[in-house]
């Protein structure tokens, strides 16, 4: 078993390793929060804890700096727990082991917890050590941000009354995070009319498969295919050149992943060669696409029909269906003009089935703009209002939009040149963070979200390098100090 009580900075290392033996699972934060709100009492720091069950612990200003500006540093304390089949571990009450493997500390055959226990313990140090320069902090450690970001959603607005947050839930030394993407979903309903299959059609499965896939929000923009979109061109060609009729249609899988497969069941009339109509869409679509997506398959297939009867959507159900499929959005819709590289705004088509009586659909928008997602629902409102159908619109989440003329991001920028003597990168990403909900509680917040590195978070292959904790802790507990001394 590893040692990790030598590792540098000890005392961050220590307060890791001590909630490393409570278990803290999303939702199943109890034992953490009493160990959190006990290191506060014992240390005589005021704390509060909001109906959420997020808690902050403050400390005043060291001597001198009692009037500097208020900070607020913020990590998750929940964990995702994730083993391997063939590790006996109990997540509700066995300790995080460690091992060590060249520079990386990983836990044994489960997930490490680094995500964002460094986070926490960065915050628990720094409250413990009475030698560092700082102004008034106030430390806030948030519930489940793992499963659907559950505190940072129900943060108490009065926890709070720092102008600058400094999130340390980022995966990478020297990047720095400084915008994300808010969400809203659309569930879309369309209503359907069948009729019996039409005597002497034949029946063929129509079938996409082997796109990449990949993240909606981390991947939209590097062309990676949408599997429901191509099947959808097909078959509106296909209804370009004959009458035909949908019996079946299914892909997709998860909101936030990119569709890699779609299959149709479609009938057509005696005499028809689909072999011609579909050749040259299918070419078409292959030469598109191939490059990017070198998987790809489009497979075309009669099947044997044993019940001559079964249901089919009428033609008007048909056609509707199609059109609709074809008119949502998809993809890429804005580049962002600030920051470069980055997807202001997307929406993924991300399921399609269709059930008694109706096709249900599933889209998910993303955007660093809150009026940008609005503006995208709505369009997937007009669509399926055209087609008779309904939108019921999940719960959605604000966006963090990058602000370039941040004085916390040139503080956290400068510090990091002047003591690793080179650029950070500074960027945005186009998924959910903390951050955006914190902002969206605390409006005019300054925030920056840094971290070491960690890699393979979520999985037991999770882990993090040793030296890199040490460099963003010299670097945090930097930034920290000049803050307070107003540099
Ligand atoms: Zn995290």
């Amino acid at each position: 078993m590893t040692d990790i009580s030598q590792f540098q900075p000890t005392l961050m290392w220590k307060h890791f390793a001590d909630i490393s033996k409570i278990p803290h699972c999303s939702k199943q934060e109890e034992r953490i929060r009493e160990h959190i709100r006990a290191f506060a009492m014992d240390r005589n720091l005021v704390w509060k804890e909001d109906d959420t069950g997020n808690i902050v612990i403050y400390k005043p200003g060291t001597p001198g700096f009692e009037d500097a500006p208020s900070l607020a540093l913020q990590g998750h304390m929940d964990m995702v727990c994730e083993k391997n089949n063939d590790t006996v571990h109990d997540f509700e009450k066995d300790p995080i082991t460690f091992r060590i493997d060249g520079e990386w500390l990983y836990a044994n055959g489960t997930t490490l917890g680094a995500d964002d226990g460094i986070g926490v313990a960065s915050c628990m140090a720094i409250l413990d050590d009475d030698s560092l320069v700082h102004g008034p902090l106030e430390c806030l450690f948030t519930v489940d941000e793992e499963t659907g970001l559950t505190g940072a959603f129900g943060l108490a607005r009065d926890l709070l009354t720092a102008k600058n947050l400094i999130n340390l839930d980022s995966e990478d030394l020297g990047v720095f995070s400084i915008g994300c993407a808010g969400g809203g979903d659309s569930h879309v309903r369309i209503p359907l009319g069948y009729e019996t299959l039409p005597a002497g059609w034949n029946v063929h499965t129509v079938k996409i498969e082997g796109l990449r896939g990949g993240h909606s929000g981390v991947q939209i923009h590097e062309n990676r295919k949408n599997a429901i979109k191509f099947l959808t061109r097909i078959l509106f060609q296909v209804g370009k050149s004959t009458d035909y009729r949908l019996a079946m249609m299914d892909g997709g899988d998860k909101h936030n992943a990119i569709p890699r497969e779609a299959l149709a069941y479609i009938a057509v009339p005696p005499g028809t060669d689909l072999g011609v109509i579909i050749t040259p869409v299918r070419e078409a679509i292959l030469e598109e696409i191939t490059s990017p997506e070198p998987g790809v398959q489009i497979t075309i297939m009669p099947i044997h029909v044993t019940k001559p009867d079964a249901p089919v959507l009428d033609k008007a159900s048909t056609t509707k269906l199609i059109d609709v499929l074809l008119a949502l959005p998809d993809g890429v819709a804005v580049m962002s003009h600030d920051v470069d590289d980055f997807v202001e705004t997307s929406n993924n088509l991300a399921t399609i089935k269709i059930t008694e009586g109706e096709a249900t659909m599933l889209l998910s928008c993303r955007s660093s703009i809150m009026g940008a997602i609005r503006s995208l629902q709505d369009r997937i409102l007009a669509v399926t209002s055209l087609a008779g159908g309904e939108v019921k619109e999940g719960n959605g989440y604000p966006g963090w939009k990058p602000n370039p003329k941040s004085a916390l991001v040139e503080l956290c920028r400068a510090t990091y040149v002047d003591l690793f003597g080179k650029e950070p990168k500074v960027e945005a990403i186009h998924a959910g963070l903390e951050c955006g909900l914190i902002g969206e509680k605390y409006p005019g917040m300054d925030m920056v979200s840094i971290g070491p590195d960690i890699q393979n978070p979520h999985s037991p292959e999770e882990r993090v390098r040793v030296e890199s904790v040490k460099l963003y802790w010299d670097h945090l507990v930097e930034v920290i100090a000049r803050l307070a001394k107003g540099q």
